[in-house]
């Protein structure tokens, strides 16, 4: 049985007609990282609050170890929050801020003591116990955050975009710190962010949020691997798309008449709508024998990014923008913007999805 269960649940806000969350569908095991991931307004901290007690579902049913929880307040679910904004006490200390849900919980002055000090070393901070919060950086007060919800060994941590204040590179390490922590305590979490590469990096499945329904749940290299639609191809990695028409093969027929060859990903009846998808990285400038699917394009810019080129081009059958990813040596000498190439991908790295 998994830990966490949501089922059918709708979350309609006052005043809108829109449904923030739409029978949604989710089961988290005991133990792992799910990640909420999606645009900005696809439902997912509607669907954190949800689940930490702060808004009502409109309809259906959430689940904490097989039982409804729908009705009871937030302390009464065990599940520790760390939000954005850090939410900390400003007038009270680093310990004190700690060791607030434990005097919500009515814990012995003892026990207390012994409970805040565990937490902050969890996150490194017992060097900083007597210190205000406005003494501390970004980072640092979101380790005080951290220590808040893990002091009373909750089974669910939900964080609602905890790095987000933060610049790139503590971001990182404190990606990594979560892991860690993650690793070392067993304790289920439930994150959300906007953020693919921090989806990937953190979680060992993702629930993929668009217009308030989940697209895919699936691991993050199942994700990028084996999307299930043009949707989650697009938002988890880089993503080239084309329309036009399915036919059998399977391939698609483009407006000029010329045909390329994919995988079929679902069932498409052949005269229907369809989207091819490639990534950048699957894409080369075609040789000349080249028996891959080409296409005619012009070269738009080319960027050197180190470890690869990334091209911009012009499509010349739909005049759409696609970028390729080409090894340091790939790209031919003398090729400038304003010229014309060939690309060429492989028909197993091209997926066919029905629009
Ligand atoms: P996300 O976390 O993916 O950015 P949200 O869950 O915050 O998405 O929002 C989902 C939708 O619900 C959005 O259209 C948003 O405008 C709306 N929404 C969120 N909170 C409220 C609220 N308190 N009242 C009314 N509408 C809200």
């Amino acid at each position: 049985m998994a830990l966490i269960e949501f089922d059918g649940l709708c979350k309609v806000y006052p005043g809108s007609t829109a449904p923030a969350v739409d029978d949604l569908k989710l089961h988290v095991q005991a133990g792992e990282f799910i990640t909420l991931l999606g645009p900005s307004g696809s439902g997912k901290t509607t669907t954190l609050m949800l689940l930490a007690g702060f808004e009502t579902p409109s309809a259906g049913t959430i689940r904490l170890d097989g039982r409804p929880i729908e009705t009871l307040p937030p302390h009464q679910r065990g599940m520790g929050v760390v939000f954005q904004s850090y939410s900390l006490f400003p007038h009270m200390s680093v310990a004190q801020n700690v060791a607030f849900p434990l005097s919500v919980r009515k814990v012995s002055a003892a026990a207390t003591r012994e409970k805040v000090a565990a937490a902050l070393a969890k996150v490194h901070l017992a060097h900083l116990a007597e210190r205000r919060p406005q003494y501390l950086s970004g980072g640092q007060q979101q380790r005080v955050a951290l220590a808040r919800a893990l002091v009373f060994e909750p089974r669910v941590v939900l964080m609602d975009e905890p790095l987000s204040a933060l610049d790139k590179k503590l971001r990182e390490e404190m990606q990594l710190e979560i892991r860690r922590l993650h690793r070392e305590l067993g304790v289920t979490m439930v994150f959300v962010t906007h953020d693919q590469s921090e989806a990937m990096t953190l979680s060992d499945r993702v629930a993929v949020f668009n217009l308030g329904r989940i697209e895919q749940t699936a691991s993050p290299q199942q994700l990028y691997d084996a999307p299930a639609n043009p949707f989650v191809a697009g938002f988890v990695g880089d993503n080239n798309m084309l329309g036009g028409h399915a036919e059998g093969g399977p391939a698609l027929r483009l407006a000029d008449g010329s045909c390329l060859h994919g995988r079929a990903v679902g069932s498409i009846a052949a005269g229907s709508p369809g989207t091819l998808c490639v990534r950048p990285e699957h894409l080369r400038v075609a040789a000349a024998g080249d028996d891959g699917n080409r296409l005619q394009a012009t070269l738009l810019d080319a960027i050197h990014q180190g470890d690869h080129w990334r091209l911009v081009v012009r499509l010349q059958c739909s005049q759409a923008t696609w970028f390729a990813k080409l090894a340091p040596g790939a790209l031919p000498r003398g090729v400038a913007p304003g010229q014309e190439l060939a690309l060429a991908f492989d028909r197993e790295h091209a997926w066919l999805f029905a629009a």
